[in-house]
């Protein structure tokens, strides 16, 4: 799927600056050697490593220096020779002949002489970096499917890469169902909701290198939820919200069954999300995520998030899974796979999680506190105080 998704895109050319996040569709390629020569990583004297386990040097007035060496500079006073030394900066190109150097903390200077501390003989190579040693002229820095994060970035401005190809964002309708739904401006009556699901979902996308076409509501209808479907196939992704259950006024699952939809599944042992409904409908692919708001999130992290980065590219595949050692015990019915509302925290130690409280999927105040979910898998009846668990990242 993701190839396909990697031919069907387009390609955009953006400027380095805006690249961040986007997923790379032409290889980042070194257009030199890196680094380009030999390359001093610290500050000191750059001299023949041989000569520095010469007896008569040592006893003597040391290396004769015959020159210094800036980074940015060219040293064309040809090669060293044995007794002599350079002073040279991190960064500076090692002048040919010497091939290790010496910290300055390691040495003293006096006139034109340095003197290597004792104990403090180098081998061949010490403190250089040799020309072409982390990539040669050619070699695929970044490669196709990347996402550029900040390293992608840093290594594609060494490379000169000013302008990036990147693929096209795939474009994503979020169609929220439900008749209680009022926008985030408006002052809703008592029996209404607010549609904050249309809010998580398109800063989801976004997280997952989406564009979110501008939202829609749709009544609880089913010629209403047919015609926004249907408007919705410009879009390269369908996410629906609510009307996925059982009840008398759900119209996703007739509503995409009257569209000749074909469905992947219709439903996941999981909680919350159960009711969640995957497939392709008039040859875009369409999610039925169930209206609650943490289910809405929990599924998207689970489904959506994955097929969109695979959509738009990406060589990843996956919900995003973190490690955290949990805090207290916890226990649950077995039959579903559960995602708990959670918090974790890291530390050079590593990183501990525990749970939030929560008042079931609709409890969005305990979603703010959190910023993952533990993941009890469908068999386990109790996590252990102290066990390693599995948190899915929103
Ligand atoms: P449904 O899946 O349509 O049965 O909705 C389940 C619950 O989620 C109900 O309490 C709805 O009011 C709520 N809900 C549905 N859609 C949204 C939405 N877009 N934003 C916030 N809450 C919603
Ligand atoms: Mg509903």
């Amino acid at each position: 799927m993701r190839e396909d998704a990697r031919k069907s895109r387009n390609v955009e050319k953006v400027a380095l600056a805006g690249a961040t996040g986007r997923v790379l569709a032409e290889a980042v390629v070194a257009d030199r050697d890196q680094p380009p020569f030999p390359r001093a990583t610290r500050d000191g004297f750059a001299c023949r490593s041989e000569d520095l386990k010469r007896g008569d040097l040592k006893a003597g007035g040391g290396l004769r220096v015959v020159g210094q060496v800036r980074a940015g500079e060219a040293w064309t006073l040809g090669a060293i020779r044995p007794g002599e030394a350079v002073e040279i900066m991190t960064g500076a190109a090692v002048p040919p002949g010497a091939d290790c150097v010496v910290m300055v903390e390691h040495t003293s200077a006096s006139d034109s002489f340095v003197s290597v501390a004792a104990g403090r003989e180098l081998s061949a190579g010490e403190n250089i970096v040799p020309a072409g040693a982390e990539a040669r002229a050619g070699d695929i820095v970044v490669p196709v499917g990347r996402r550029l994060g900040i390293a992608e970035i840093a290594a594609a401005a060494a490379c000169g890469g000013a302008q990036l190809a990147v693929f096209g964002k795939p474009r994503v309708a979020i169609l929220s169902t439900g008749d209680e739904l009022v926008d985030v401006g408006e002052k809703p009556l008592l029996q209404q909701i607010r549609n904050s699901n249309r809010y998580a979902l398109e800063a989801q996308v976004l997280a997952a290198g989406g564009e979110a076409a501008p939202g829609e509501v749709v009544r609880d209808d089913l010629g209403a939820t047919e015609k926004a479907i249907r408007r919705a196939l410009e879009c390269d992704l369908i996410v629906l919200t609510g009307g996925v259950s059982m009840g008398k006024f759900d119209f996703v699952e007739q509503a995409l069954v009257a569209l000749d939809a074909e469905f992947f599944f219709t439903g996941v042992l999981i909680q919350p999300g159960k009711p969640a409904v995957f497939g392709k409908v008039g040859g875009r692919y369409f999610l039925g995520l169930p209206g609650n708001p943490i289910s809405t999130m929990v599924t998207f992290a689970l489904f959506a998030a994955p097929l969109l980065r695979a959509m738009g590219g990406e060589d990843a595949a996956g919900p995003h899974f973190r490690m955290a050692r949990l805090e207290e015990e916890v226990r649950v019915k077995t039959g579903l796979t559960r995602f708990l509302p959670a918090r974790v925290e890291s530390s050079v130690r590593g990183a501990r999680v525990r749970r939030i409280a929560w008042q079931g999927s609709g409890d969005l105040a305990a979603a703010a506190k959190a910023n993952g979910f533990v993941v009890v898998p469908e068999t386990a009846e109790q996590l252990a105080a102290g066990e390693i668990v599995t948190v899915l990242e929103i």
